[in-house]
């Protein structure tokens, strides 16, 4: 039977630019001071989607992931974000970890995480919010 693989339907560019909506609703933000008078700063060297900024009041560098769950983890950004469409799914761990072709225990893992809220900074910005915003706009 032929099968697709969801990994490699998705792009890069598509997945931070979903991150950037999820996190800074009112436009780049810096996590640190939470001015608004941000300045880009190139790209990642290794992930060229990834954005990097700077901002113009307490001079801090930081990228789109900075002080989100997706940084520091080894999953690439695209498998977090397929977990995040599948949830929407209501789709198992286990049918997740199918799809993904994850181990389970590592799916749990992000799904527990997803839940908790993709801003570790701002807990109060998590996934159901963001996903009714997501419905109210479609209407
Ligand atoms: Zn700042």
């Amino acid at each position: 039977m032929l099968s697709v693989n969801l990994t490699h339907l998705i792009d890069d560019e598509k997945c931070y630019e979903t991150v950037r909506q999820m996190r800074w609703e009112r436009g780049v933000c810096c996590p640190k001071c939470q001015s608004l008078g941000v300045i880009k700063r190139g790209k990642d060297e290794t992930q060229p989607a990834r954005q990097r900024y700077q901002c113009k009041t307490c001079n801090t560098n930081f990228d789109d992931l900075t002080d989100t769950i997706f940084a520091g983890h080894h999953q690439p950004l695209r498998m977090w974000i397929l977990c995040l469409y599948l949830m929407g799914l209501n789709l198992s761990n286990r049918q997740i970890a199918q799809e993904l072709d994850l181990d389970k225990d590592v799916v749990q893992d992000m799904t527990t995480q997803l839940r908790a809220g993709i801003d570790q900074s701002k807990p109060e910005v998590n996934l159901l919010e963001f996903r009714l915003k997501k419905e109210k706009k479609a209407e």
